[in-house]
């Protein structure tokens, strides 16, 4: 699962709160994981095992934003 090909969207505020909290998404299950960069890529997911955790740089250059949310 990578940004071209994951079907989640994310709130601007997710993703602000990602960068404060050096976290990343997992792009598989949206899971977040910490210990992110935020140019992280390819982590391997806690929850689901992925290797699909992005830090919030590659989800905000993907425009994996939702529509209708602050
Ligand atoms: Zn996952």
């Amino acid at each position: 699962m990578t940004p071209e090909t994951t079907k989640h969207r994310f709130t601007v505020e997710e993703l602000q709160q990602a960068d404060d909290w050096s976290e990343g998404y997992c792009l598989a299950c949206r899971a977040p994981r910490d210990c992110c960069e935020p140019d992280a890529q390819a982590y391997e997911c806690d929850e689901c095992g992925a290797p699909a955790v992005y830090g919030p740089h590659w989800i905000a250059i993907a425009g994996l934003f939702a529509e209708g949310e602050a």
